[in-house]
């Protein structure tokens, strides 16, 4: 007897417009080919999650595997996005030793993709701080996802600031790439003339941080590069507004005829001052935490559709670089991989919003972005088969069950009270994570190349 379906997956489907209870996706091979409602049909496999949640895989649109390890932490940050219902990432290019700045980088990048990535992942390239830009088409050709560059250096080499002239160059080939690119959104001076003033008065204490990067440091750095995207046609995309005027601004311009786009981390839709008070080092991410008022005006920004996507700015640092008594002196990321399926879940059912809002922010519109949908992002027939499965119930966030190597096993989540857990997570059919145990091996993930 033929069988049509190697497996179907039960539960209840939750797409960015509707929840189909006691429904089902049935699978053949790596894709989805049929989903429904009522009895599932015949399958070698019956995967029986009654009663849970079926989202789309996560697409996290922005993360960065590489910026303490370099690449070998391409296997650790996608053993951690296994165990967190995200089967794609999409990987900034800011890597230690080398960051991705020519098709040549990128096919070593990709390299290591291949054989050590646990889900699959797509990549943003850069440009040298001098003489980069002709680099661009052949980083385009070569399948990168979108650009990333920064109106901040945190590093001449791996994190540059590329100035104006040398940036509006760059935009004007970007834009006959049609790609994206994402602007770490900064203002270089203001920025370090706070942190000098500070310095010189002894104060390195946390709260520091969000005084040396005030809100009006980012919304400089976007006028700046939405001004630029008006000049050249580039989509221009900020790649983390902690502010709703960085939504705002994005809206005005394309008002005026720009292509210009922002996002939100998780972060930014959560986290106080109070709380880089609390955690010290291990509350620092660039931008800054902002006020509980700003997180109520991010919200508002989110439900009126303003954000583009909501990412989580992934970026493990060992422990040590996080626990130093000078703010100061502290690396600048968070790990949000593991956590970002339940925290997004439970900010949205603390509102009383709905999960639908994941699938749209955390699956389908980062995977637009990156031109990655529908083949990833979507519950849809022909979709790959990429599930994350949520239970339902009182959970406490536990840093211990971070896959990532032991010093890297801590979270600015730890302890915090979650509505869901990820129960399961299915990578193109194939179970990868059972509630338990992240079951791939490296290399069972693959390259995503940007597919228009
Ligand atoms: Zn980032």
């Amino acid at each position: 007897m033929s069988v049509p379906f190697d497996r179907v997956i039960i539960g209840d489907v939750v797409t960015s417009d509707t929840i189909i209870a006691g429904g089902y996706v049935a699978v053949r091979g790596e894709t989805i080919a049929a989903i429904g409602e009522g009895v599932p049909p015949p399958a070698r496999e019956i995967a029986d999650h009654s009663g849970k949640l079926i989202l789309p895989g996560l697409v996290d649109g922005h993360m960065h595997t590489s910026s303490s390890t370099g690449w070998p932490g391409i296997e650790t940050a996608t053993k951690c996005a296994a165990a967190g219902g995200v089967t794609t990432c999409v990987d900034m290019p800011y890597d230690v030793p080398v960051p991705v700045t020519d098709a040549a980088i990128l096919a070593d990048k990709i390299g290591w993709v291949v054989r050590t990535a646990h889900v699959d992942m797509a990549l943003y390239g850069t440009i040298t701080k001098t003489g980069g830009v002709g680099a661009i088409p052949g980083l385009a050709a070569a399948g990168i996802s979108a650009f990333k560059l920064s109106t901040y250096e945190y590093d001449a080499v791996r994190f540059p600031r590329i100035d104006h002239p040398t940036m509006l160059s760059a935009f004007r080939e970007i834009a006959k790439t049609g790609l994206p690119v994402a602007i770490h959104n900064e203002d270089q001076e203001l920025v370090e003339m706070l942190t000098a003033q500070a310095r010189a008065a002894g104060c390195a204490a946390a709260i520091m941080h969000c005084r040396t990067r005030p809100p009006l440091a980012e919304t400089l750095a976007d006028l700046e590069i939405f001004e630029m995207a008006l000049e050249t046609g580039a989509h221009v995309h900020i790649a983390h507004s902690s502010l709703s005027r960085g939504f705002e601004l994005a809206e005005t311009f394309r008002g005026m005829g720009a292509q210009t786009t922002g996002e939100a981390c998780i972060q930014y839709l959560c986290m106080t001052e109070d709380d880089i008070v609390r955690l010290g080092g291990k509350g620092k991410c660039n931008p800054p935490f902002r006020t509980a008022d700003e997180v109520e005006r991010m919200w508002q920004s989110l439900v009126a559709g303003k954000i583009a996507y909501v990412s989580t700015d992934h970026a493990p640092w060992p422990l040590e670089r996080k626990t130093l008594p000078d703010i100061f002196a502290n690396s600048a990321g968070l790990p949000g991989l593991q956590s970002f399926a339940p925290l997004m879940f439970s900010l949205l059912d603390e509102r009383g919003l709905s999960p639908t809002l994941m699938a749209t922010y955390c699956a389908e519109r980062s995977a637009r972005m990156h031109g990655l949908w529908p083949r990833k992002g979507a519950l849809r027939v022909g979709s790959d088969a990429d599930v994350c499965v949520l239970e339902r119930g009182n959970f406490i966030f536990d840093e211990a069950s971070i896959q990532d190597r032991p010093e890297m096993r801590w979270s600015p989540y730890h302890g915090r009270k979650m509505r869901t857990r990820v129960a399961a997570t299915y990578l193109r059919g194939r179970l990868i994570w059972d509630g338990t145990t992240v079951l791939t091996k490296p290399g069972d993930g693959r390259f995503v190349r940007r597919m228009g």
